[in-house]
């Protein structure tokens, strides 16, 4: 037996990979899970969650993430940071799970537990003011924009949960939505309904961002660059009118982090990977022996105790794929 040799190794650190690995290391089965580039996943980005079921009055995303992380490093799970490049097959069957720093691991199964990342609008100079104004995560960068004006675009929970927390710290948040209906759930959008310093822009986009150059001689940015104003266009009048703000936060959705297994395994349009062709093992992708589970296989329910569940799901589903394979 190879010593090196993981029984899984699971990629992604949110509740779909700490939940699969908790499983898959209770059962007995060397696992390692790599972090990825965001460790911990979307959560750690997330303000209070009320409805993760354990925590009497709601817990901190990032707390939640970090109690799991212990509890599943408690329990001996390996998790160390890894982003993976690409995943290749052996003629042993085993797989390779090639990183961006061509370090090679090796594993019998692969549980796909990437989760997503946050869209951009698409708009000229917007992913360059990044942390000049602009921002995905009101989490990590709310407290920076104490008193002073703030826009949120979309019209999901995040936006919803967004505004809601920049409100602790701004003297006003816009929701900017491009419709006149929101998509959040009627408990988020009744708090912001409520919320005297919150005010929706409804039926409107953000058509363009201008950013303020400090005076230098060459006219070129500096880390002095900083957010000024936003055009913003009402799709049903074409009105258009120029918002001054101190920050813009874009919290319009997530794309599934899938890039890298698109080689290897089948996936929707949207980029999440399709499992459950094979019915004795419903979270199995295209390939036999990788497995997937939370946000880069879901694009209808997207919460983070579906992906634990999943998680759960698809550790059970590789233990027993595993024991299909011994000789
Ligand atoms: P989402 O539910 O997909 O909502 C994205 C919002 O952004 C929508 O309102 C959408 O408008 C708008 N949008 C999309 N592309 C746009 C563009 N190019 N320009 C302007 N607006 C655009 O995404 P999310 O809010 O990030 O939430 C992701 C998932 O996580 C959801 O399933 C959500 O329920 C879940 N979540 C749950 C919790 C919780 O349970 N506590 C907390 C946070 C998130 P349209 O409405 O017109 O499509």
């Amino acid at each position: 037996m190879n010593e090196n040799v993981y029984d899984t190794i699971i990629v992604g650190s949110g509740p779909a990979g700490l939940t699969a690995a908790i499983y898959n290391v209770r059962a007995n089965l060397k696992t390692l899970v790599l972090g990825g580039d965001e460790p911990g996943g979307q959560l750690t980005l997330t303000t209070h969650v009320e409805n993760y079921p354990g925590f009497a009055k709601g817990i901190g995303g990032l707390k939640l993430m970090m109690d799991m992380q212990e509890q599943t490093r408690n329990l001996g799970v390996e998790i160390r940071n890894g982003y993976v490049s690409r995943i290749s097959k052996k003629q042993t069957n085993n797989f390779q799970i090639i990183l961006d720093n061509n370090e090679i691991l090796e594993s019998k199964a692969i549980i796909v537990a990437t989760g997503a990342k946050a869209k951009w609008l698409g708009l000229p100079k917007e992913k360059e003011l990044i942390g000049k104004g602009v921002s995905s995560c009101a989490t990590c960068d709310g407290a920076f924009f104490r008193d002073k004006v703030v826009v949120v675009v979309g019209g999901g929970d995040v936006a919803g949960e967004d505004a809601w927390f920049l409100s602790k710290f701004a003297s006003k948040v816009y929701i900017i939505h491009r419709r006149d209906k929101f998509r959040m759930q009627v408990a988020v959008a009744k708090k912001i309904e409520n919320n005297p310093k919150i005010e929706v822009v409804w039926n409107s986009e953000v058509i363009n961002i201008n950013f303020k150059l400090p005076a230098s001689p060459a006219g070129r940015q500096t880390s002095n660059t900083k957010l000024e104003n936003i055009l913003v266009k009402n799709n049903q009048t074409g009105e258009e009118k120029i918002m001054s703000i101190d920050g813009l936060f874009v919290a319009i959705g997530h794309d599934p982090a899938t890039s890298f297994v698109k080689k290897n395994v089948n996936l929707k349009e949207g980029g999440q990977i399709i499992v459950g062709k094979d019915l004795e093992f419903p979270t199995m992708s295209s390939v036999p022996g990788i497995f997937a589970a939370g946000d880069c296989v879901d694009d209808v329910y997207r919460q983070a105790i579906v992906a634990a569940g999943d998680g759960c799901k698809a550790a059970m589903d590789a233990e027993r794929w595993l024991e299909t394979i011994k000789n």
